[in-house]
């Protein structure tokens, strides 16, 4: 069986969120399972092609290799030679729909260059949702995609490529499909939407996401259109790369440690306390934050809960780029706070990997999360989740209390400044408690967060 995984971020070549690390870690853990998988990926100016050794194979596409995997990459320099993704910070890129449907196309046209014939293409989110919608319009007749079916991963939902209904000639596809069984979406055409309605399954990123999605809270107006692929959709929960996220082995950060030898941990933070400018201080908690900085992500409710944090006795240390308002306030909060905030605006691994080994908890207040790969880093590193309870940081964070041996962060219920506080104090009072908080950090860093069990379910899905 031969599958071809088509995203629009795949690390270590290119990443701005979640979607880079399951690209660049799903594919790996499929092939060892083995499964005859390659990936597919934009060429952007950002990917080091030296250091990568990328080759050229045909007329605009290149390959390099992910650990034993084939990555294939689509090269126009007038789409993708671009310093970011998507957009920078004033907004997303104007032509994002030529852009990625020039991607499918491309995919899809040169696959049957190279003869590489896919039983199942894995698409994942807007970016890659046309190659669906090319199979069953373009090349529904074509015998090279006879019997090729097709998965959509849906890593967040509020992401839909919505586009101009003026654009819709831009796609090559007969006006039919500017319909609303189709592309049409309240008089937009939404990319996101014509995958799950042409893909053959639907999955997203955790059991919890899943089940949300169906409802209008959750749905961001794509709950209809779930609903009615409702025996199609399913829920798999994330796995993360359990090889470079790794605090035994990882080279980015001040000093090794383990789940057994976790005294190393506590040299982690020091160094960090010194790089960021705060006190060096073992007996305070730092609250660590990497993330984007969209509304997604909580750091609205954090700025509102500060006034009342910012009196007990903590550090916070916030890593993020988005969108400038959040930029600005998290630059305010520091200026104003400046022996207890720390702010990084920047895209950084080493940094980010720092903060996950040297703090003690990891701030998740997102406001939804279809799956969160933060929380199973920062379990990697001993670092305990402050969490809100949705998607999947509820699939994956319990209730810890002092006293029982049970739960393993501390979750909120009520998306409300003063459960945050709660979750804060809590926090506070048990890394106040040394031996409960220790053995709490042995605990969590001997989770089992690697892709072997959720690949076995893709592959389950791949044979259906
Ligand atoms: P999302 O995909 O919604 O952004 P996830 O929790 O699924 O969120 O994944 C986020 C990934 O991106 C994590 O690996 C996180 O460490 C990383 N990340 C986010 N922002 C930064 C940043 N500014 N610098 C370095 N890594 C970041």
């Amino acid at each position: 069986m031969k599958v071809v995984f088509c995203a629009s971020e795949v690390m270590p070549f290119a990443k701005t969120g979640g979607l880079a690390d399951v690209g660049g870690s799903l594919p790996i853990a499929l092939k060892k399972d083995g499964v005859d998988i390659s990936v597919v990926m934009p060429l952007y100016g950002c990917v080091d092609q030296k250091a990568f050794s990328l080759k050229p194979i045909a007329k605009n596409v290149l390959k390099a290799k992910l650990d034993n995997v084939d990555v294939y990459f689509i090269k126009n320099d007038k789409f993708f030679d671009r310093q970011e993704l998507y957009g920078e910070s004033k907004g997303d890129y104007p032509d994002n729909l030529e852009r990625f449907s020039y991607f499918c196309k491309k995919t899809l046209e040169f696959l049957k260059e190279i003869d590489l014939k896919p039983d199942v293409f894995h698409c994942h989110d807007w970016q890659t949702s046309l190659i669906s919608v090319y199979l069953k319009s373009i090349y529904a007749r074509d015998p090279f995609y006879a019997g090729t079916k097709t998965i959509l991963t849906i890593h967040n939902l509020a992401y839909q490529g919505v586009f101009d209904a003026k654009q819709f000639s831009l796609l090559g596809l007969d006006q039919r499909f500017n319909s609303p069984d189709a592309l049409e979406f309240y008089g937009k055409i939404n990319l996101l939407k014509s995958g799950i309605v042409f893909s053959d399954r639907v999955t997203t990123v955790s059991p919890q996401y899943a089940e949300e999605i169906r409802k209008k809270e959750f749905g961001c107006g794509l709950e209809g259109v779930i609903n009615h692929r409702d025996d199609h959709v399913f829920g798999i929960l994330n796995g993360i790369d359990v090889d470079s996220w790794n605090p035994e082995t990882d080279d980015l950060i001040v000093k090794k440690y383990s789940a057994h030898r976790n005294d190393g941990k506590a040299e982690n933070k020091k160094a960090l306390q010194k790089e960021c400018g705060l006190d060096v201080r073992e007996d305070i908690p730092i609250f660590g934050f990497v993330g984007r900085l969209s509304a997604q992500k909580g750091v609205e409710l954090l700025s509102e809960a500060l006034p009342e944090i910012i009196e007990m006795d903590v550090q916070l240390i916030f890593q993020g780029v988005g969108e400038e308002k959040y930029q600005n306030l998290l630059k305010n909060l520091q200026k104003k706070y400046p022996k207890k905030i720390a702010v990084h605006i920047k895209f950084d691994e080493k940094t980010a990997h720092q903060i996950y080994a040297g703090s003690d908890v990891f701030l998740i207040p997102s406001v939804y999360e279809p799956c969160g790969l933060s929380q199973m880093i920062s379990f990697r590193y001993g670092t305990i989740p402050l969490v809100y309870k949705t998607g999947g940081l509820a699939d994956t964070v319990s209730p810890f209390r002092v006293g029982s041996e049970q739960g393993d962060g501390f979750v909120f219920v009520r998306y409300e400044e003063n459960a945050i506080v709660t979750a804060f104090k809590s926090a506070i009072s048990a890394y106040g408690k040394k031996d409960v908080f220790k053995n709490l950090i042995s605990k969590v860093m001997k989770y089992d967060f690697s892709w072997a069990t959720s690949a076995k379910e893709y592959k389950r899905l791949y044979k259906q």
